[in-house]
């Protein structure tokens, strides 16, 4: 991706250490240990401890795996809304709606600095998107500038707070993305639903396609359930998904995660991880 940011650098360079070791396990005990006692050190001079968020933002930035997944999900909203476009019994005005974090900008360099620091969301949120400085998520370029020549409108649907308009159409302008304005701007109001606002541009709209990395980007009846009610909502709306509901993998945080301990955010970490535990089904 091209991405040259110092936290990843960091976190490669504690990941090929500790790669380094065990390559040296076999051959020379004594280098391992040397090896054990480096890479320790590198842990406690960066102040990071071992953090289960560590191998989901492994998995978000460094692999090709979830990289190719971006060209995918864009690739496949491009036939999607060609088939959408070929319906020529619609006559309203066509639009797009998109998510922006982990839909459109990636955020991971952030989600680094929580497993560095060994803290949590919002912690240092506010610096990161006063710094407008996130990369595209791949393909959505393309797929924008593709939906903007067939006429169609974009909306950008976020919620990150009225107060960030600014830097996040900023971060957006970077990139020359179509229609990154005020008017097809909607942030967060009173609410973390979207439904009020996918349900203002749908009185002027034919919604094409909806596109996020969260059930609640699409619809409001994933709001506040448990993941396993999520997954009987799915099944019932499985035809909508990669043809008007097109989702992004985010492996770092979600409603998906928040449902595990059922929206308590009162909880510690710990609290919330025993939670955790207790839902998954081994063998
Ligand atoms: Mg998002």
């Amino acid at each position: 991706m091209g991405r040259v940011i110092i936290y990843s650098f960091l976190i490669s360079l504690i990941i090929a250490t500790g790669c380094n070791s065990d390559i040296q396990k076999s051959s020379d005990q004594n280098n391992t240990n040397e090896s054990k006692t480096k890479s320790d050190s590198i842990l406690a001079k960066q102040n990071i401890s071992y953090n289960p968020l560590m191998q989901a933002v492994v998995y978000q930035q460094l692999s090709a795996e979830k990289y190719a997944l971006e060209y995918q999900t864009y690739q496949l909203a491009k036939m999607a809304l060609k088939e959408d476009l070929a319906n020529k019994s619609i006559d309203t005005q066509r639009a797009v709606i998109l998510d922006i974090d982990e839909t459109v900008l990636d955020n991971s360099p952030y989600e680094v600095m929580l497993v560095r620091m060994d803290t949590s969301y919002p912690a240092g949120w506010a610096q990161w998107i006063n710094q407008s400085n996130a990369e595209l998520i791949a393909g959505v370029k393309d797929f924008l500038v593709f939906a903007k020549n067939y006429g169609v409108d974009i909306f950008y649907l976020t919620n990150r707070k009225e107060q960030f308009r600014n830097a996040t159409l900023k971060n957006l302008n970077k990139y020359d993305l179509p229609q990154a304005d005020n008017d097809h701007l909607l942030m967060r109001t009173n609410t973390s639903s979207k439904k009020a606002r996918r349900d203002r541009i749908k009185t002027d709209y034919h919604i094409s396609l909806l596109i996020g990395d969260n059930l609640n980007d699409f619809l409001h009846i994933f709001e506040n359930k448990s993941n396993e009610e999520k997954k009987e909502l799915v099944d019932q709306h499985q035809e909508l998904f990669g043809k008007r509901f097109i989702v992004l993998p985010n492996a770092t945080y979600g409603d998906w995660e928040a449902a595990t301990f059922q929206y308590d955010y009162s909880l510690n970490k710990k609290e919330k991880y025993i939670k955790m535990l207790e839902q998954l089904e081994g063998f």
